[in-house]
């Protein structure tokens, strides 16, 4: 089984039991779909997953030779190690101001666990600790929806000027305002995510209600001119009963916010993979968008007939491996 092929499946079965004594230090999540279950962070090579813990998992794990080894079954599955949390994640600060919700996305605990609004003071209080202990890379701030989501676009630009002084990149994910890509912007952010939740708009009326999907996207296009391309993301729920179809053109839909540029967005384009350690552009759309926008082909068109490459011919045809 290849590390992607066992990551899906880690990912797919989403728990295992575990020894709790093994865990360590892990902190509870008081956000997303997770909140107030108990979960840690699982890594082998170069990979991450979370895993909730269940007793009645189909998974288990146990300790062997200081490893931690995953059992599907008689056969063992993969085997790590249970990385440490500094707040909610390894090596960053993620800390949710506001544990309570005015919505009620159906799959979501938060509106129900009622939490408390941590204060500034709290939050700085929190990252200074994580910092102490010396390998903090960066610091993610999300929120529910106390009141307003202009109040909370305030608090999070309020929490991200305090904790600049910590010159780490800070990632926000709020649910957007009007005015929210500007503001979290001018405060130091430099990573934005809004969720669509699912890209099955039917379904997202029924499980997001009062919420509007439109404005996300809208949102989302916006911040791609900002924020720069690498710099924007979502996330969206599988298994709400949307089809594969929906899943691959909200896929593509997501993907392909850079081909619907307006006059005035500014694009960050940088390289990563193999492209890694080349040039970076910072583009401002011009008026002349419209007249090379067709000039080559879209996201849509590229992806409408694909050819799939496993890595030893994706090395092969990048001259990585001479035959
Ligand atoms: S917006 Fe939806 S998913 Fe996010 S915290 Fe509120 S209820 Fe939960």
């Amino acid at each position: 089984m290849s590390d992607a092929e066992i990551k899906a499946e880690l990912i797919a079965v989403g728990t295992v039991n575990i020894d709790r004594s093994l865990l360590g230090d892990i902190t509870i999540p008081t956000a997303g779909p997770g909140a107030g279950k108990t979960a840690f962070f699982f890594r082998w090579n170069a990979h991450r997953v979370r895993l909730a813990v269940d007793e009645g998992a189909k998974l288990k794990a146990v300790a062997d030779n200081g490893d931690v080894v995953i059992f599907k079954g008689p056969k063992v599955l993969v085997r790590g190690h249970i990385e440490e949390e500094l707040i909610h994640c390894p090596e960053q600060a993620y800390i949710t101001i506001s544990e309570q919700c005015i919505f009620d996305c159906k799959y979501c605990p938060v509106p129900k666990l009622s939490g408390k609004i941590k204060s500034l003071d709290e939050i700085v209080r929190m990252v200074e600790e994580a910092y102490s202990k010396g390998n903090l890379k960066a610091i993610s701030i999300t929120s529910g929806v106390a009141g307003s989501a202009e109040e909370e676009v305030e608090r999070a630009v309020e929490a991200v000027k305090a904790l600049r002084k910590y010159s780490l990149p800070i990632g926000v994910s709020v649910y957007p305002t009007a005015d929210s890509n500007l503001k979290l912007k001018e405060a130091g952010v430099v990573e934005i995510k809004y969720n669509v939740e699912t890209m099955d708009r039917e379904i997202f009326k029924r499980v997001c209600p009062g919420m509007d999907h439109d404005f996300i996207i809208v949102k989302l296009k916006e911040a791609v001119g900002l924020f720069g391309r690498n710099f924007v993301f979502s996330n969206f729920i599988i298994g709400l009963g949307e089809s594969d179809e929906t899943v691959e053109a909200g896929l593509e839909e997501l993907a392909s916010i850079l081909d619907q540029a307006k006059e005035g967005d500014r694009i960050f384009m940088t390289a990563f993979g193999s492209g890694a350690g080349s040039d970076a552009f910072s583009i401002t759309v011009t008026d002349k968008i419209e007249d090379i926008q067709s000039g080559a082909p879209k996201v849509q068109e590229l992806l409408a007939d694909p050819i799939y490459l496993n890595y030893a011919s994706y090395a092969k045809h990048k001259g990585k491996i001479r035959v």
